[in-house]
């Protein structure tokens, strides 16, 4: 098997010695599917010195599959919601005036509040003349934390089920970061305002695509957005060799480095289906990854 690398060659000493700068490197995706996962913890098994991994996919994380971390804490993260204390309120409708997201309503001598439709913005709070609202709270999931077997720090959110709000249990992830020399943020898919807010302080992004018109429109909008969002970024190309070489011809056009083709492999994809990271089964293919962290690190 062949992974082609465009990266300088490293001197393997070298690279077990090598210290990088600390530095933050978002995983992401245009859509789901593409191997964002795999490659996010393939690189943090690949990494030198103290390495953190946050998964951020918190609608669906799955790196602990292959990371197997040991579970020692797990916080419960809730949003504050305004109570009305029926008794203060005068019904004059300034809360439901300044909700921009629908989550009061006030007719007559009657007012609800819809909790799940709540942004904590906190602006109701701040309109009523009657401090007629307390603060209650709404779970919107956990976040846990842990160390996996090769002493890699291991933070993920998990959403709870029915809840949309992602935002903010991403920043509680984030927010548990240590002082980790390499923190790998594994994105949620998409351009939408989760994969947004997980990448949003990165050093250096690295987009997972593949090499078919999906991959190349999603990539289209994904570079867009951050160089919107001013983070750098290059592309890791999974499945390479399964469709045809526009989307390099693009990235090539654009000066967006390619530095990393993973072809299409039937050991990586039997071990990916067991939770075996694909550094795992391929010398070939950890050494390139280890060469890409000292790349991007530089
Ligand atoms: S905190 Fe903000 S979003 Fe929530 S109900 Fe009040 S105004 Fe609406
Ligand atoms: S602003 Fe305060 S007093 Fe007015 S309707 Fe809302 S809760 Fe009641």
């Amino acid at each position: 098997m062949h992974f082609e690398v465009v990266v300088p060659e490293a001197d393997e000493e070298a690279a077990d010695a090598a210290e990088i700068d600390p530095m933050k490197v978002a995983i992401a995706s245009g859509k789901g599917g593409t191997g964002k996962t795999s490659v996010a913890v393939a690189l943090a098994l690949s990494a030198q010195g103290s390495v953190e991994f946050l998964d951020c996919d918190v609608e669906e994380p799955n790196a602990h599959f292959f990371l197997k971390p040991e579970i020692r804490l797990c916080e419960d993260i809730s949003l504050e919601v305004p109570v009305v204390i029926q008794e203060r309120c005068n019904y004059c409708g300034k809360c439901r005036d300044m909700c921009r997201f629908n989550a009061i309503t006030v007719f007559g001598e009657t007012i609800m509040t819809f909790p799940d439709m709540c942004h904590s913005c906190g602006g109701c709070f701040l309109v009523c003349p009657q401090e007629a609202l307390e603060v209650g709270r709404r779970l919107i999931g956990t976040v846990e934390l842990g160390t996996t077997g090769r002493g890699i720090g291991f933070v993920q959110g998990r959403l709870r089920i029915g809840e949309a709000m992602a935002p903010p249990l991403i920043r509680a992830v984030k927010a548990r970061s240590t002082d980790s020399r390499t923190v790998i943020i594994d994105c949620p898919p998409g351009t939408s305002c989760p994969a947004m807010v997980a990448v949003r302080d990165a050093d250096y992004c690295l987009l997972v695509t593949e090499p078919t018109p999906f991959g190349l429109h999603d990539l289209k909008i994904m570079t867009g957005v951050l160089k919107r969002l001013k983070v750098s970024h290059g592309v890791v190309l999974n499945r390479a060799g399964l469709g045809d070489d526009t989307l390099e011809h693009w990235c090539l056009d654009k000066g967006i480095p390619i530095h990393l083709k993973i072809p299409f492999s039937r050991k990586i994809a039997e071990a990916y289906a067991k939770g075996i990271p694909m550094t795992e089964v391929d010398k070939d293919l950890r050494d390139a990854f280890t060469r890409l962290i000292l790349e991007i690190g530089k």
